[in-house]
């Protein structure tokens, strides 16, 4: 694939994971200049935070430009964090501050009780107001403690499905992709990408 595509996040934990499956389908990437400020996450909706993210970017570079906006929804508390994800704990909060407070507020959360799930979207937009939007989803449930060193953000407490059981901490890079929102988000995108330039071979 062709692309030449700049990636909307600072975080360097996500843009390594996006990075990755973007190079390895064959996408060209242009590292993200520091010059340009951070966009303020002020949409209700990721996909309106994707959108803002990705949008910015691309004025501001002239390129197409992809942002990620994620969030963990836990059906104990009502689907929260979800877009609040990242400021659960506070505006500062650190990934432990935050998965500090996920593991307090469903200490009285019962075993069967624990439901959740990720969820991805991705907006890829281009300097000439085009713009491709996906989403990727993974169900799974929340750890009574935090367990593995991999990864980053909730990845110690949440156990996807199909994981045997391992929190996404306890994975390795590559099942982490295999199973998570990010990766579902990823696979889709390069597959709308080459439905649209169908010129570009599957390898
Ligand atoms: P945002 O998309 O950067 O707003 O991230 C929302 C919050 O979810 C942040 O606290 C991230 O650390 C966390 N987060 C995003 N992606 C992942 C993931 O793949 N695993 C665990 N936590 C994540």
């Amino acid at each position: 694939m062709r692309e030449r595509i700049v990636v909307a996040t600072a975080n360097p934990d996500k843009a390594g994971e996006i990075g990755h499956a973007l190079v390895d389908a064959g996408m060209e990437l242009v590292e993200r200049p520091s010059d340009v400020p951070e966009v303020e996450e002020s949409g209700a909706t990721l996909e309106a935070n994707a959108r803002l993210k990705a949008e910015a970017l691309s004025t501001a570079t002239d390129l197409p430009a992809l942002a990620d906006d994620t969030g963990l929804e836990v059906d104990a508390l009502g689907g929260a964090p979800g877009v609040w994800s990242a400021r659960y704990a506070g505006e500062q909060a650190t990934y432990a501050d935050n998965v500090e407070k996920l593991l307090f507020e469903m200490a009285a959360a019962k075993r069967n009780a624990r439901t959740a799930r990720f969820r991805t979207v991705l907006v890829l937009a281009w300097p000439d107001g085009r713009e491709l939007v996906v989403d990727g989803v993974v169900e799974g449930v929340i750890a009574e403690a935090a367990r593995g060193t991999e990864g980053f953000g909730y990845d110690p407490v949440f156990v996807p499905a199909g994981g045997g059981g391992r929190t996404f901490a306890e994975m390795d890079r590559a099942e982490k992709a295999r199973l998570s929102h990010r990766g579902r988000a990823l696979r889709a995108l390069v597959t709308r990408l080459r439905e649209a330039d169908p010129t570009d071979s599957e390898e």
